[in-house]
């Protein structure tokens, strides 16, 4: 579903949407639960995105749903793989998720990446910023390009309304609230968020 000139939706990835950004670079920002690789490939082929025009993939946060074909798409586009450092752990093995989300991980397997980086100290890729809005998970992050704010799980939506994130799927709510207060700082015109659909920008945000 395409949002604006410069970004899709992947409707593969209905439910939880990853999202392709076409900057100055192709990216794609988290990659779905597991597996909707290949959906998300053969979507790629209908948008003209050969895999490897993919450059960098980018995640708002280590939950299962969002890099659940992060694996097969590294491998697949050659892109670099980017996270905050906080969630690296978590996405490496190194460090057990909690509650409801590590029996998550231990029902749903997920392949690791070959690399991941931690997002450059300038927080900038390309003409992309990666801002830090913790709380959903210790390293969340949104991601912003031109006038769309992609919301990782800091918020969701819902018939057009900006919501928050049930509280037990926070690692931490209170921050989450605070981060989402700081978000509302900045300037976007759009909303894209995994859980949801995208939605123009209202006073709920
Ligand atoms: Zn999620």
């Amino acid at each position: 579903m395409k949002v604006t000139n410069n970004v899709y939706a992947l409707d593969s990835t209905k439910g939880n949407y990853a999202y392709i950004v076409i900057g100055k670079e192709i990216v794609l920002v988290d990659t779905g639960r597991p597996g909707q690789g290949k959906g998300i490939l053969k979507e790629l082929g209908s948008l003209n995105i050969k895999p490897q025009d993919i450059k960098h993939i980018l995640l708002t946060h280590h939950d299962v749903d969002h890099m659940g074909n992060l694996a097969l798409l590294e491998a697949e586009t050659g892109a670099k793989v980017w996270a905050s450092k906080e969630d690296i752990p978590y996405i490496r093995g190194e460090k057990n998720r909690e509650g409801i989300k590590r029996l998550v991980s231990i029902i749903m397997k997920v392949k690791k990446p070959e690399n991941i980086n931690s997002y450059p100290e300038d927080r900038k890729i390309g003409d992309i910023e990666v801002i830090p809005s913790p709380g959903h998970t210790p390293g969340h992050v949104c991601v912003l390009h031109k006038d769309v704010l992609f919301a990782g799980d800091l918020i969701r939506t819902s018939k057009g309304q900006v919501e928050t994130m049930s509280s037990f799927m926070n690692w931490n709510t209170d921050l989450s609230k605070e981060s989402a207060k700081k978000m509302a700082n900045l300037s976007f015109k759009w909303v894209c968020p995994a859980h949801g659909e995208p939605v123009e920008r209202d006073n709920n945000l």
